[in-house]
């Protein structure tokens, strides 16, 4: 078994790397600011690049959401799907588009309920990818909270009577 494989077997491992990984860019926030987040984003977003593609297959979306998908990349779902699965799914778990592979969101579910902090994020609903982001690192993205904002162009939503009755 190869150092990937092995390495994407073990999510809760990955979700405590995530979890350093995410301390440490919040700790230097300061001096990546100081710098200029365009500046590190053009030497940070290759190496990011090269390490999440090799485990995880990533496609620079530029907002990264693993932890909340079972550290399963979303964008590897031949449909692009944020929020899944499809209703396409087979009966033996694989993907209806690509019927060797596993559906990712199958994959996606079981590995999220090893993961003790985010695990539970796997139910929540995704909002649309905003592929003005993509190619961007989404480590910097994070910092700058673009990966949360609306994407330029897009309405703010307007409150939702029903919800709000409910509340
Ligand atoms: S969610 Fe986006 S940034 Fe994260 S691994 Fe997938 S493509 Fe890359």
């Amino acid at each position: 078994m190869g150092l990937r494989t092995w390495l994407r077997d073990k999510p809760a491992f990955l979700e405590w790397v995530y979890q350093i990984t995410y301390a440490t860019f919040k700790l230097i926030q300061p001096l990546i600011s100081r710098i200029g987040y365009p500046r590190v984003n053009r030497w940070l977003a290759p190496l990011e690049h090269a390490g999440k593609d090799a485990l995880f297959g990533c496609k620079m979306c530029g907002q990264c959401i693993l932890h909340s998908t079972g550290m399963v990349c979303p964008m590897t779902c031949p449909k692009n799907l944020r929020n899944g699965a499809c209703g396409g799914v087979r009966s033996n778990g694989n993907c209806e588009v690509i019927p060797e592979m596993r559906c990712i969101w199958v994959v996606a579910y079981e590995r999220a309920k090893e993961l003790r902090v985010f695990g539970p994020e796997i139910i929540d609903i995704k909002p649309p990818v905003n592929h003005q982001l993509q190619g961007t690192s989404a480590w910097i993205n994070m910092l700058t909270g673009e990966d949360k904002a609306n994407p330029r162009g897009w309405a703010e939503l307007p409150p939702n009577p029903v919800i709000e009755k409910k509340l």
